[in-house]
């Protein structure tokens, strides 16, 4: 079978250089374990600080060591009474085509609810931000105006429509022509800007949003994020979800100062993490699934084929390359 480790810390924009394939023999489970066949594998922007020795909110990639994330897989193998050959969990797992998992660190899927690659997307880590970053800070309201960066991602997709079931305008930020079209026809935006063709995307956001915005749901930090702050309105909320753009930058990311506009609309920003909500992970999951069932929620994924496209698949997320949730499928299921 084959793992991937971390060969080496990036300085800056990370690439195949800082991934290293290995070969090693399938491991056989313990009593309480099983053998998991992985099936998707999740690629994710935070692991980009995973790669740096800092301190942080998840432990750092240890060099030589294989690199983890979320993981859906077949179990193939049980030496647990929790757990039959046959059955689908989710866990964090190894960069692996194989792997044991102690029975406590997995739980099972149910392919019947939902497709498999969903519970790392829209049903999982993705949809849970969204969704507490979106309601429980954010709290958009009728008719309010919600402004989202990153808005074609995995993260990004789900926090715009929650905003609509919420009754609010919605405008997302993303980079290319096909995103804008996708959030406007198929996610249900009211607008969508692609920042990578707009000169100016101040004005283009201020014509977007004639009425100023009164919550930015931010992924992605510098420039664009620059662009919205003038327009915020009185008790604007700023969910600060991700930074992206700065996360290859190394070192402090250095921008206009911005204290004046925050105080004059009494702005409130509040950073957050997605595990901070663990205790409410059922309540976001079962809200999610049934506005899916519903339709009031769509979603869209990019699925790379084969075990060794995963650093591939991960440096693409920093260039924009995938739609949705970025996933590697790695095994049949
Ligand atoms: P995405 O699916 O949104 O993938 C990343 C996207 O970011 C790319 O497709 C690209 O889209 C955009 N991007 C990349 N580089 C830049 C740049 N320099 N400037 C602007 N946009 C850029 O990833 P996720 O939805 O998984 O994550 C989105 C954000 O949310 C990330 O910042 C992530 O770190 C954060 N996050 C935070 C969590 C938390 O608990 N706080 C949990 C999960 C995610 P485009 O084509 O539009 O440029």
């Amino acid at each position: 079978q084959h793992q991937i480790t971390l060969a080496k810390r990036p300085e800056g924009l990370p690439g195949q250089e800082h991934f290293s394939f290995e070969k090693t023999d399938v491991p056989s489970p313990q009593k309480g374990e099983v053998l998991i066949q992985s099936i998707y594998i999740s690629v994710d922007p935070y692991m980009r600080g995973r790669m740096e020795d800092t301190k942080s909110y998840v432990e750092p990639f240890q060099v030589g060591r294989v690199i983890d994330g979320g993981v859906v897989g077949k179990v193939v193998e049980s030496e647990s009474d929790k757990f039959s050959k046959g059955d689908y969990v989710i866990g964090h797992l190894g960069w692996k085509e194989y792997s044991t998992a102690r029975e406590s660190i997995i739980r099972k899927v149910d392919k019947n609810l939902a497709p498999l690659s969903a519970y790392l997307g829209v049903l999982g880590m993705p949809g849970l931000t969204a969704y507490f970053g979106m309601t429980d800070i954010g709290q958009p309201e009728d008719g309010e105006t919600v402004v989202i960066s990153g808005a074609a991602g995995a993260v990004g997709m789900i926090a715009g429509q929650i905003a609509k079931v919420h009754g609010a305008k919605v405008i997302g930020i993303a980079g290319s022509d096909e995103k804008v079209s996708l959030l406007k026809e198929d996610a249900g935006f009211d607008e969508a800007i692609n920042y990578k063709t707009t000169s100016d995307i101040h004005t283009a956001l201020r014509e977007a949003c004639p009425n100023g915005v009164d919550v930015y749901f931010d992924n992605v930090g510098g420039e664009i994020s620059d662009a919205v702050y003038p327009l915020l309105n009185d008790f604007a909320r700023i969910p600060q979800c991700g930074a992206i753009s700065s996360y290859n930058k190394g070192g402090d990311d250095v921008g206009p100062r911005i204290q004046t506009y925050m105080i004059k609309a009494r702005v409130r920003l509040q950073g957050f993490i997605v595990s901070d909500y663990a205790d409410r992970f059922d309540e976001g999951a079962k809200q999610l699934g049934m506005w899916l069932q519903e339709g009031k929620l769509t979603y869209k994924e990019t699925i790379n084929e084969g075990f060794d496209k995963i650093p591939d698949a991960f440096l693409g997320l920093f260039s924009g390359e995938n739609t949705g949730k970025q996933l590697i499928k790695v095994a049949e299921e």
